[in-house]
């Protein structure tokens, strides 16, 4: 009916700009940290929710050797969009898509023998090697194959599927439980226990093109851990993986996102007025009430109530009372900014916005949740996408 498209419309609401360039910047900031390692750029869960495929562009176009995701399908969908290289994907639940992963030249994760009974099927029925690489729990606990017998019975199998032409083993690897606390015992434990099964698996003649360990903490903070490749996500994204390694800045990374959205309403209320559900806030004295018209189904926390950080003209706000499922109002204090003004929850920081690792602050959680978990109903614009001329 009308010649409109709906993503202009729906980014009046609210936006989250990605920042391409600043991606690309932050990959070749992690490539001179990776020392000659190659980087994988992880773009799982739609690449901490700033667009998978944009972002696993960008990070090829500066640089990137790898693209890491956790399921086939993530894999699966890089692809279809045409996406070349090479791409590990790690979370495989029996009867999933091996085949289609073969033929999509995707690199997969054993850390099991059952797994490797599942893609040896599949790859004697596309009539193609599996490209396959062996996942090792060395203290995260987690997924992965254990040490010693495990390990021992995963790695025969694969040198056996390997002689039949069924896989080619093309990675070793693990990863890390508390990389983001420098210094904590397991950290030093966990690369003790990757060089010894690394060196297992090669004795018995595995000849792995790589093996990897690091993940954006590791890569940022021990040289030791890199390998041949380093796994980053939260780092491509400008984002520090905790506030105890540094702000983004000081670790030589700028955030990609910036979440923002236009004021809905301005009103004058009397002071005693109840705002949003269960009145958790009352109005101290007359004020201004904005509404800021994005909610919990657009992942913004709901646990940030009476607290969440706003920038609206030039000024923090609070989140006033609830945040609903898809608003909430932050009190103005008296000024009056028209509907339609930018309110910015958060972005690099740099413009006096507040970053996501406030919102993380402000509701109990890791910068991680607060990008990852921005909805679908957000539009997300691309901006510098192409190298300035
Ligand atoms: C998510 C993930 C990464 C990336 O971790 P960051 O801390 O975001 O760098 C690396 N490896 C595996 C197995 C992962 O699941």
């Amino acid at each position: 009916m009308s010649e409109t498209s709906a993503v202009p419309t729906a980014s009046l609401r609210a936006r989250a700009e990605i920042d391409l360039g600043a991606l690309r910047a932050n990959v070749r900031a992690l490539r001179a940290r990776a020392e000659g390692a190659g980087v994988m750029a992880v773009v799982k869960s739609d690449g901490y929710g700033h667009g998978a495929v944009p972002c696993a562009r960008a990070a090829l176009a500066a640089g990137a050797a790898w693209l890491g995701t956790a399921t086939a399908e993530e894999a699966l969908a890089l692809r279809a969009a045409g996406l070349p290289g090479r791409i590990l994907c790690w979370l495989w639940v029996p009867g999933g898509p091996w085949r289609q992963a073969i033929e999509a030249d995707i690199d997969v994760s054993l850390s099991g023998t059952w797994a490797l009974r599942e893609v040896t099927a599949a790859a004697r029925e596309a009539g193609r090697v599996a490209r396959v690489q062996l996942k090792a729990d060395t203290g995260l606990g987690r997924n992965g194959c254990q040490p010693g017998e495990n390990w021992a019975a995963l790695v025969t199998a694969a040198l056996r599927a390997e002689a039949e032409g069924l896989v080619r083993v093309t990675g070793l690897w693990s990863h890390f439980a508390c990389a983001d606390e420098p210094g904590h015992p397991s950290v030093a434990a966990q690369l003790g226990r990757f060089r010894e099964m690394v060196a297992y698996a090669e004795d018995q003649g595995v000849r792995p093109e790589v093996r990897h360990i690091a993940n954006s903490p590791a890569t940022l903070t021990l040289s030791d851990s890199h390998f041949d490749l380093v796994r980053t996500g939260i780092a491509l994204y400008g984002i520090s993986p905790s506030p105890e390694l540094g702000t983004p800045a000081d670790l030589g990374l700028r955030p990609v996102m910036t979440l923002s959205a236009s004021l809905a309403l301005v009103k004058h209320v009397p002071g005693g007025h109840g705002v949003s559900y269960g009145h958790h806030y009352v109005t101290p004295g007359p004020t201004t009430l904005g509404l800021v018209p994005v909610g919990y189904a657009d992942g913004i926390p709901r646990h940030a109530s009476g607290t969440g950080p706003v920038l609206v003209d030039g000024k923090w706000r609070t989140v006033a009372g609830r945040v609903a499922m898809d608003q909430f109002v932050v009190d103005l204090g008296g000024d009056e900014p028209p509907a339609g003004a930018q309110a910015v929850l958060f972005g690099p920081g740099d413009r006096g916005e507040p970053t996501a690792e406030d919102w993380a602050k402000a509701s109990g959680t890791i910068a991680y949740e607060i990008v990852t978990r921005i909805g679908t109903r957000v539009p997300r614009v691309y901006v510098n996408g192409q190298e300035p001329g």
